[in-house]
């Protein structure tokens, strides 16, 4: 009798190695340099400060997560300060807040790009400062790779006078007006871990605005070394800096990374294209002037039930697909704390759905899934 055989599985966002990284990986193996300091760090660094524009200065780290934890730190946060946090997003943007024992306040998104709604940013900060807790910092995301709303969220952190946090560990490649994400706040956020646009298997940076302190974040990311080699410490340090090893992956992904994006937006481009008649479903559209990388194609379905039969559905066929993020006042670890809530983040969270998105998805699994989710709808 014949076996029938699964399909082969198709990954949310899977690593892509385009072919150049062992070229810069073999370097590092023949300079020895197995350590986190070298020359691949330094090339690395010099890469992504040309891809964003030569005025900001990089310092690559071993995850985006120490890379939010040293912003936190470089603008002073410190304990019981409060942070204001975008609620709709991925858990690492917060912790940590509380690794610097502050207190987050989350917000809720707008139904335009599922960011931080100006509005009731706004909200919080003039209410919190009433009761004398202005703020210490503000961290948005550019969720999915959609930028946030730039100009609205700058200005009211200029007005007020409060440092911005950029997270934007997935939206390396995305533009704002023409201008690089990454290069919008007092310090930006990028992730390299192995299910981002560009992967260096675990990895993160810090944009910074000068010199002085991007020094400080390097400082900082080793032990809070003085530089002299006399093991005097004069505050606390942490163990931060990325490898030479995954800067050199970073470098060969480097080369790759406009391509990257052009797929992912071409993968969002098919699913829309091949799910036009389907009319419960629905996509984000870009606002003028924004360009989101399409990290991951989200969709909205018309509800929970729906979402999560869906999501069965494909899994079944060995297509992976994940809910969207579940909104940080949600969760157990951080009910606690104040929340400005107005409910976008719960329903997109409630019925949105993360299809497969990587670089490397190609023409015929691209087909298979939409095959699949037109059968579910025709059902
Ligand atoms: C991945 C991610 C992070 C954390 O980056 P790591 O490199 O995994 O530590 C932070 N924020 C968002 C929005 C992310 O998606």
């Amino acid at each position: 009798m014949k076996k029938v055989q699964k399909p082969y599985k198709i990954y949310l966002s899977p690593p892509h190695m385009a072919g150049e990284e062992r070229r810069f990986i073999d370097e590092a193996f023949k300079a020895n340099y197995i350590a986190p300091s070298g020359p691949q760090i330094t090339g690395f660094e010099k890469d992504i400060q040309n891809y964003l524009n030569d005025r900001v200065k990089v310092a690559c780290l071993n995850s985006g997560t120490s890379a939010i934890h040293l912003a936190l730190k470089l603008v002073g946060v410190k304990k019981g300060d409060e942070v204001i946090c975008q609620s709709n997003t991925f858990a690492a943007t917060a912790f940590p807040i509380l690794y610097q024992s502050a207190i987050p306040i989350f917000i809720d998104s707008e139904t335009d790009t599922y960011n931080l709604s100006p509005r009731l940013l706004k909200k919080a900060i003039k209410e919190r400062s009433e009761v004398g807790k202005k703020p210490a910092a503000i961290i948005a995301v550019h969720l999915y790779g959609m930028p946030f709303k730039v100009d609205e969220i700058k200005k009211i952190a200029l007005d007020f006078k409060i440092p911005l946090i950029e997270d934007g560990a997935e939206a390396l490649g995305s533009e704002y007006k023409g201008k690089k994400c990454g290069t919008f706040g007092d310090f930006s956020v990028i992730s390299f871990n192995g299910n981002k646009i560009i992967t260096t298997s675990a990895g993160g940076a810090l944009v910074c605005r000068s010199e002085h302190a991007k020094n400080k974040t390097i400082q900082l990311a080793t032990q809070a070394n003085t530089g002299n080699n006399e093991y005097h410490h004069e505050e606390v340090g942490y163990n931060y800096r990325i490898s030479n090893i995954a800067a050199a992956i970073g470098r060969g992904q480097m080369l790759s990374l406009d391509k990257f994006v052009q797929k992912r937006r071409s993968n969002f481009q098919n699913y829309k294209e091949g799910l036009k008649s389907i009319k419960e479903i629905k996509f984000l559209e870009e606002p003028e002037g924004f360009l989101s990388n399409r990290w991951l194609t989200t969709i909205i379905t018309e509800s929970q039930r729906i979402r999560n039969a869906l999501m069965k559905f494909l899994s079944d066929k060995n297509i992976e697909c994940r809910p969207m993020w579940k909104p940080l006042h949600l969760q157990p670890v951080f009910e606690d704390y104040p929340a400005y809530i107005n409910g976008c983040s719960e329903q997109l969270s409630e019925n949105g759905l993360c299809l497969p998105s990587g670089s490397n998805l190609n023409e015929a699994d691209m087909d298979r899934i939409i095959k699949i989710i037109r059968e579910f709808y025709s059902a």
